[in-house]
């Protein structure tokens, strides 16, 4: 290490030149011997001229090709270095040789090896901070990072009735178990495109792109009943009330969600275990008013 340190105080930030400063002089030991050598003769360098002028060319020729090799000889370094900074940045990366077994080789290979571990647990955390731990679907940043801030479709808003009566009674284990089941009835209920999200304690919400009113009303209504049909906690039934709101146009996705909120709320005060649609209406009623009773699916 002290030959590396003392030739860093003269180059310290390259590691290319201090190689070069080491081949440099390796290179004109010749010349410079050649050079003592006429000094010490008789008739001194202009005697011989000739030979020395052969050996300074020779000298710059072998030079220059060393330095060249070597620069081409760095290149596995330069490519790690690019590697490197690209992890650290997030950006896309080259993948490195693989197939070589000198020195540089393991350096690539170890360089790739770590950069897709690094890579490999970046995907996992990003999933795992999008993702309801419990029950495997979205989570509210989930459900920020897939749908956007404006969009036309329909916002389903489900939440499980007089829930905290199953924890109180069952226990909280018992309610973990109904969360999950809950969670995977309904994702049987929805399509690929359709982002499902539990949005906290016994919440979920479902964004339906492109959807109708008719079409927010058929899952609204398929997830009330497929809940009150297969759940059950120690043997009661379990039930969910359902608020839709449905964007005429590009709508902002955060207006349909209180809206179908406040829907989810109609349809509690309603008796439960109903889907309410919140119905855009006239700016004295707050701008939506709740579809008239015909609309308003009670359980059969
Ligand atoms: P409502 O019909 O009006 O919706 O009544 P509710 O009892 O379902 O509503 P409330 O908001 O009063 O209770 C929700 C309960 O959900 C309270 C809380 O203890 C429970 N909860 C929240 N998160 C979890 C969870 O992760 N697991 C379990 N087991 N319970 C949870
Ligand atoms: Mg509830
Ligand atoms: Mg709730």
């Amino acid at each position: 290490m002290f030959f590396y340190l003392w030739l860093n105080r003269l180059f310290p930030n390259s590691f290319t030149a201090k190689v070069f400063f080491v081949a440099f002089i390796g290179t004109h030991v010749p010349l410079i011997a050649a050079v003592f050598y006429a000094l010490a003769r008789t008739g001194g360098l202009a005697a011989h001229l000739d030979v020395l002028g052969l050996l300074l060319a020779a000298t710059l020729v072998g030079c220059g090709a060393t330095l060249a090799g070597l620069w081409a000889l760095l290149t596995p370094t330069r490519r790690i270095h690019a590697t490197l900074t690209a992890i650290e940045r997030g950006e896309a990366r080259a993948p490195l040789r693989e197939d070589i077994r000198d020195e540089m080789g393991l350096l690539m290979r170890g360089t790739n090896a770590m950069a897709a571990s690094i890579e490999r647990r970046q995907a996992q955390d990003q999933v795992a901070i999008l993702t309801d731990p419990l029950t495997g679907v979205a989570n509210r940043r989930g459900f920020d990072a897939h749908v956007p801030d404006t969009g036309t479709g329909a916002v389903v808003f489900i939440d499980l009735d007089h829930f905290k009566r199953i924890n109180d009674t069952l226990g909280h284990a018992t309610g973990d178990a109904v969360l999950k089941e809950t969670a995977r009835v309904i994702a049987g209920e929805v399509r690929q495109r359709d982002v499902l999200a539990r949005f906290g304690g016994e919440e979920f919400v479902i964004w339906l792109p492109e959807a109708s009113s008719e079409d927010a009303w058929r899952v609204g209504e398929r997830v009330r009943a497929v809940i009150s049909e297969t759940l059950d906690a120690g043997g009661q039934p379990v039930t969910a009330s359902v608020g839709l709101a449905v964007g005429e146009g590009p709508t902002a996705i955060k207006a349909l969600l209180d809206r179908a909120d406040e829907a989810l709320y109609a349809a509690k005060d309603g008796g439960r275990n109903k889907v309410v649609e919140s119905i855009s209406g006239p700016a004295e009623t707050g701008g939506f008013t709740f579809a008239p009773a015909p609309l308003q699916h009670a359980a059969g």
